[in-house]
């Protein structure tokens, strides 16, 4: 039977956080569901607490009661593998562990018709190691639900080796029927999300851990700046430190200790002591009544004069970029072929930050310099992060600081720290979605794709990436990896690539 049609039945096996979802997304789109539990009283209260929640939803009127009852009653709960027999597509999500997934399918495959589709919700298995328990893996794939599954639109489908282009049509066709979003790629540590979001908490992670400034300032320069949905630190606190930190553990072993996936000894600290997050009560931030209010005030308001000249020099991409922070007050010289862009206000350099810190840049120019940090839309975004070289004296940047509150910012004066935080945290994005390109894990689209509706980020990393040059990324890596003097913000042979040729935005 073809899976999109409503009659497949669907088997889910894990009653757990994500089975119930998905078994309520395979019901909702209209197939017979079995739902089986090694645990029966699991699967029964699963479904009793789905059944109180969406019947919630009625009687607040956010649903309608006729459609709520004929999708609790297509899931059935079973008490026997064996009566699994009849599916068109089993999946699982049971618990995170090889060998219990192996045996799993290995006695499926036994009872079920060899046309049976087989699919693991495995987060950081390998799919290809699952299917080596099967005499025909080509009809197992991976099926990456987000949680909850009936909320998140994206679904990556993971093929492993022996993964058939047949079984990862049909999981298309069936995920598309179930308005979702797949994405594809093959079976590599973290698949795309849970790789390629590495950086976004490491990095704020590092900033911390450094000392550039407090929880609530890092995620405001991230969220109000850099037009992420929410900063880092409160994402984590959501989601769990023990959670978040145990993938990030999970990477970093699969990918026998890349330096780039290095853990943080802050977010260790956190899981140790307990404070996980909402869930606990206490994280990054306290949940409870007294917890003091999160505002992050930006400086006051300064009262010097606004700079008399300022003129734009770069690259198109650089000036456009830069035009769009200053809202048009400026005069622009573009200067084909250049790598970099920068605004004379005055005398000051102003400039997005590449990686080196601003007084580093202010000893090469003989300037004084303010760098700032990099946005998805500076337009539309509240605030501006700067930091300010040490030669510079207090009225410089006074002036930078007059000009951008009198276009509206908020502005967050960071120290000098190279790559300052949203720009760092975009390269080493990009750099990650770029090997993810290269080794053919996933194709660029779905990369960037995976990374908007999976995690919900402004602009995909590659888009951004490539829009703001790959010199530019690149040039931000090599100052870092140079400050730093480790391999963790090594470049990667397609960002390399990229960079050289001409255009510098592919
Ligand atoms: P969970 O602990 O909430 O539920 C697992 C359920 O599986 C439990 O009810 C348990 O009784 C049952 N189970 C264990 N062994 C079984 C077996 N041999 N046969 C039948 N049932 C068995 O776990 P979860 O959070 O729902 O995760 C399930 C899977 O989904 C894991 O592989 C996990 O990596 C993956 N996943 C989890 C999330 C998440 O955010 N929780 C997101 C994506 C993927």
């Amino acid at each position: 039977m073809n899976l999109p049609n409503v009659n497949a039945r669907v088997a889910v096996i894990g009653a757990g956080t994500m089975g119930i979802g998905i078994a309520q997304v395979a019901a909702g789109a209209g197939h017979p569901v079995w739902l089986f539990d090694i645990d029966a009283a699991a699967a029964r209260q699963a479904l009793d607490a789905l059944g109180q929640r969406l019947r919630q939803r009625v009687q607040s009127g956010k649903a309608d009661a006729d459609a709520t009852e004929a999708l609790l009653g297509r899931i059935q709960p079973v008490e026997s593998l064996d009566q699994l027999a009849d599916s068109a597509l089993v999946i699982e999500a049971v618990a995170e562990k090889l060998a219990i997934k192996q045996s799993l399918f290995r006695e499926l495959e036994a009872l079920c018709s060899p046309a049976a589709l087989f699919a693991s919700n495995t987060s950081s298995l390998s799919i290809t190691a699952i299917g080596g328990a099967l005499h025909h893996p080509q009809r197992l794939a991976g099926l990456h639900f987000f949680n909850p599954a009936p909320v998140m639109k994206l679904v990556e489908i993971v093929s492993g080796l022996d993964t058939s282009a047949e079984t990862v049509a049909e999981l298309q066709a069936l995920t598309r029927q179930w308005g979702k979003q797949s994405v594809l790629c093959r079976s590599t540590p973290g698949f795309i999300v849970n790789r390629v979001a590495r950086p976004f908490y490491a990095e704020t992670l590092r900033a911390l851990e450094e000392q550039v400034a407090d929880a609530a300032t890092l995620d405001a320069v991230m969220r109000d700046a850099g037009g992420f949905a929410m900063g880092p630190l409160q994402l984590t606190d959501m989601i769990g430190q023990d959670i978040n930190y145990a993938v990030t553990e999970s990477v970093f072993q699969a990918f026998f200790q890349d330096p780039r996936f290095t853990p943080s000894l802050v977010q260790q600290e956190r899981v140790a002591a307990g404070r996980l997050g909402r869930k606990s009560g206490c994280g990054f931030y306290r949940y409870d009544k007294q917890a003091p209010p999160q505002i992050v005030a930006g400086l006051p308001a300064s009262s010097a004069e606004l700079p008399h000249s300022i003129k734009l020099h770069g690259d198109a991409a650089g000036v456009t970029l830069l035009a769009e922070l200053l809202a048009g007050n400026a005069e622009a010289i573009i200067q084909p072929g250049q790598t970099s862009a920068f605004a004379h206000l005055d005398e000051v350099t102003f400039m997005l930050t590449n990686g080196k810190t601003a007084s580093q840049v202010a000893d090469e120019t003989g300037t004084p310099v303010v760098l700032f940090d990099l946005s998805a839309q500076y337009a539309q975004a509240s605030t501006v992060a700067i930091s300010c070289a040490a030669q510079n004296d207090a009225r410089h940047n006074a002036t930078v600081v007059r000009l951008l509150q009198s276009l509206g910012k908020k502005v967050i004066l960071l120290p000098d720290y190279p790559g300052l935080l949203v720009m760092r945290t975009l390269a080493m994005l990009a750099n990650e979605a770029l090997d993810v390109v290269n080794k053919g894990v996933a194709s660029a689209a779905d990369t960037d794709h995976a990374m908007r509706c999976g995690v919900n980020y402004p602009r995909g990393p590659l888009e951004w990436g490539a829009s703001l040059g790959w010199r530019h990324i690149l040039t931000t890596l090599e100052n870092l990896q140079r400050f730093y003097g480790e391999p963790r913000y090594r470049p990667m042979p397609l960002l390399r690539h990229y960079a050289s040729l001409s255009s510098g935005a592919q």
